[in-house]
């Protein structure tokens, strides 16, 4: 059953209570460009009261033993599965994917959930003999506050609260303001799962984000979102030496070794560029092809690209691609197309959409061999655009892919997979696949190098990273002389 999203009421989630906003701002549809809904706006006085009522819940929360913690972790999955189908059309009609992967999402943040759920937090025994005892434990940090884009307004959400309430912390969690709708579902049906105070879900538009970093009453800021504003976030966070974990943004190279089988991995390559239009961190924005096989797999992306079905998902379940999430993106693609037509680069596929369409469509484009110093090679596009460029030695390839201000993710595809793998470890990046991309799971740490972040989430690194480090040591009696 589908409810439109503007037959349904929002409302902030603070102290385990629905709260209306100060104010609304308007969600729109990237599918139709049409207004979809209303969302609540967070106001100052509700944000210190968000705050105030995670610092409350806090040494409860942490107090819990850990046991406890994990039991509350898979409730929220259990509770979050019995809601799939309203969430994941809630994240089709925001965010504009297809509702297969909508679905996902929603069952990856249930998944999430109950994996970190299962990941053991033991603490070190330093010394234990006649003289002293001393151990390292992981204490929480207090408040954590949670700030998300809207490329997967559940699943970036997913890396972060279980982390955070496993180790013992509470949170405030801002999605953006482009995909609200999901998030304060979320908060809404998690009021009666968890303890009041302990996740508080607050939207808005005109600087909330940044009032968040600015907030004394943070201890942690988890952010994902652009390099650019991690740069803000960080500056921000100084003030009051809140941790950071910043995931950021990522130009992926992916290099196509001369001895691959083409035809085979045309699909994946094709869908580790162009899934959810392009729009995942991780999907591959540098295509680096040997020239041998430069051609026939150029040919076999742009059958694909014109094969895909390309439309409105809250309306046909059989799309494959939805629409660029919001008018601020697709103006940022739209951008990168202009200056790859007006430099008179060759578009093997897709190009600029045309103005007269409704929603933010665009078709999966190729550029055919753009130079390095193209802008469609060096920045981020984070949209269904694809340079593919031809190498012949493997060092050049290597250094050309290296050769970016990001290191978030990259692979490398051939037959030969101790040839790839060698090729893999030269690579700069957090991930680097062999024949794969985007594989991530709740047990292994992901994060970016360079530009690309600081910190990493999910594994034990990732949960380690909501906890401060603190050593026990306890002096035993020691005999007089
Ligand atoms: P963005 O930086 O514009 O916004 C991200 C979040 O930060 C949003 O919630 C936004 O409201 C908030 N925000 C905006 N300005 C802020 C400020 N000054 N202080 C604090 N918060 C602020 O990014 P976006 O457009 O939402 O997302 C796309 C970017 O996110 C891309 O660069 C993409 O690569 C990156 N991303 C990275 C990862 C990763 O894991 N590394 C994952 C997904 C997306």
């Amino acid at each position: 059953m589908h409810i439109p999203a503007s037959d349904q009421t929002f409302t902030l989630t603070i102290d385990g209570l629905p709260v209306e906003g100060a104010s609304t701002f308007d969600v729109t549809n990237p599918s139709t460009g049409q207004i979809l809904t209303a969302a609540p706006q967070c106001s100052d006085e509700q944000l210190d009261q968000a705050v105030a009522a995670a610092r409350g819940a806090f040494p409860a929360w942490a107090a819990l033993p850990v046991e406890r913690r994990r039991q509350y972790l898979r409730t929220m999955a259990d509770t979050i599965d019995t809601h799939t189908e309203m969430l994941a059309d809630l994240v089709v009609q925001e965010q504009g994917k297809p509702r297969s992967i909508a679905r996902a999402e929603v069952a990856g943040l249930g998944y999430w959930l109950r994996a970190t759920a299962d990941i053991a937090l033991a603490d070190t025994v330093n010394q234990d003999d006649e003289e002293r005892r001393s151990i390292t434990r992981h204490v929480p940090l207090g408040v954590v506050a949670a700030i998300t884009p809207w490329n997967y307004p559940l699943g970036q959400a997913s890396f972060k609260l279980g982390p955070a309430l496993l180790a013992g912390n509470t949170v405030v969690l801002k999605p953006s303001a482009f995909t609200p709708l999901a998030n304060l579902k979320l908060g809404e049906i998690l009021r009666d799962v968890l303890p009041a105070g302990v996740l508080n879900v607050i939207t808005g538009t005109g600087g909330l984000g940044s009032r968040l970093t600015s907030h004394p009453g943070f201890n942690k800021i988890s952010f994902t979102g652009s390099t650019q504003t991690g740069r803000t976030v960080m500056a921000s966070a100084a003030a009051t030496l809140a941790r950071v974990t910043l995931e950021l943004g990522g130009n992926d190279a992916a290099i196509v070794l001369p001895d691959v089988d083409v035809k085979q991995v045309a699909a994946q390559l094709f869908w580790a560029a162009f899934a959810n239009s392009g729009q995942i961190c991780l999907a591959t924005k540098r295509l680096y092809v040997h020239a041998d096989i430069y051609d026939d797999l150029a040919r076999e992306l742009a059958e694909l690209a014109a094969a895909v079905t390309l439309g409105d998902p809250a309306q046909d379940d059989s799309v494959e691609l939805g629409p660029v999430s919001n008018r601020r993106q697709y103006q940022t693609v739209l951008d990168l197309l202009n200056d790859c037509r007006d430099q008179g680069y060759t578009f093997l596929c897709g190009g600029l959409p045309d103005p007269e369409t409704a929603g933010y469509f665009i078709r999966p484009t190729l550029i055919d061999n753009p130079p390095d110093s193209a802008r469609i090679v060096r920045e981020e596009q984070f949209g269904p655009v694809l340079p593919l460029l031809k190498y012949t030695a493997i060092t050049d390839a290597i250094a050309r892919a290296n050769s970016s201000e990001y290191g978030l993710g990259a692979s490398v595809w051939g037959a030969d997979t101790e040839a790839a793998h060698q090729v893999a470890q030269q690579l700069q990046a957090g991930t680097v696949w062999v024949n794969e991309s985007m594989h991530l799971h709740p047990q292994v740490p992901f994060g970016g190098h360079k530009q690309s972040g600081i910190g990493v989430e999910s594994g034990l690194a990732g949960l380690l990273a909501f906890t401060n480090t603190q050593t026990l040591t306890i002096k035993h009696p020691q005999p007089t002389a």
